[in-house]
């Protein structure tokens, strides 16, 4: 459950990622409270927003970042996720690469996927001017302050670099110092965007890394192999990283396994798999 008001005993969030408690989720089953409490369901009661478009960027064919801006106040942190409406009925997940303290807009960054109706709403109908509707930020993958020198594995695949491009600049920006270590893959060249502007984040900020990595081809300036593969390879001992992993939903279970086999503890590993709707977490 979430608390919405009053403080909740530690002790109902043992063994919650620290994500968790910083939504204020507890578990109810040892929850004794010591004073009033308000709760409400963990995911109780979806909020929705109007936003207007602002600017939607179509880097090539298959991805866009849309800009929104919300009518009102909207707290989120960088690396959660909102749902989009397209109609009262349909609606889906979008992962937000923006940051509070460094971003007006949300960005979303969409790819369009065949035949898809949400994604291919986005790309043949939505522009600059519109309004639509998102409900308020979910998820457990962000960035949490405190321990600042802690080293970081960033993997993601296509638009899985939507919440890790938020979590890489909210860590910095908030002057982590510990290793940044952020992987993007694809199968080839084509599906990896923003390498400019992560290339700079690396040239300024010396404990931030950036491998672009493709698995099906070879290409000059990228790594071969998958983005775990590459990882790996370099990092093959991970006791006491924390790791986020986003994008395809393979991926995201396989390196869930092996960063966890590699020393990462379950409770340091953040994921956002990119499951298509109607599919059961
Ligand atoms: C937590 C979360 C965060 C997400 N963040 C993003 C994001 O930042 N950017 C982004 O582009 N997408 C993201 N997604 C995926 C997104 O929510 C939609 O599933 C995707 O845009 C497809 O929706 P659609 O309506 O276009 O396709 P649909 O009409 O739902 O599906 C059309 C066809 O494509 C298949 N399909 C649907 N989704 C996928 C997929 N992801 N990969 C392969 N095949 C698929 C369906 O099974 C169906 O056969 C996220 C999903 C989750 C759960």
């Amino acid at each position: 459950m979430r608390v919405v008001r009053g403080e909740v005993p530690e002790r109902a969030q043992n063994g919650l990622t620290p994500t968790m408690v910083a939504r204020n989720l507890f578990l109810a089953c040892q929850c004794f409270p010591t004073q009033d409490l308000e709760v409400a369901l963990a995911d109780d009661a979806i909020e929705r927003i109007e936003a207007s478009v602002s600017e939607i960027e179509r880097l090539n064919d298959e991805i866009c970042i849309v800009h929104i801006r919300p009518s009102g106040p909207f707290e989120y942190r960088a690396g959660q996720f909102v749902r989009l409406f397209m109609d009262a009925r349909t609606s889906r997940n979008y992962s937000l690469a923006s940051v509070p303290a460094l971003d007006e807009d949300l960005m979303m960054h969409v790819r369009r996927v065949p035949g898809g109706r949400v994604s291919g709403w986005i790309f043949d109908h939505v522009k600059p001017g519109d309004t639509v509707t998102i409900s308020e930020a979910f998820g457990d993958c962000f960035y949490v302050r405190g321990r600042v020198g802690q080293d970081m594995l960033l993997l993601g695949t296509g638009c899985g670099l939507a919440p890790l491009y938020g979590i890489a600049r909210d860590a910095l920006n908030s002057g982590h110092r510990g290793r940044i270590h952020l992987y993007h893959g694809s199968r080839d060249a084509c599906g990896l965007y923003l390498g400019e502007q992560l290339g700079r984040l690396a040239a300024v900020h010396p404990n931030f890394l950036y491998r672009p990595c493709v698995s099906e081809a070879s290409a000059d300036g990228y790594w071969a192999g998958t983005p775990l593969e590459v990882a790996l390879a370099e990092s093959p001992d991970l006791t006491g990283w924390r790791v986020y992993l986003c994008g395809n939903p393979q991926m995201v279970e396989a390196a869930r396994m092996q960063t966890f086999l590699a020393g990462a503890g379950s409770t340091e590993i953040f994921a956002d798999p990119f499951l298509p709707s109607g599919t059961a977490p």
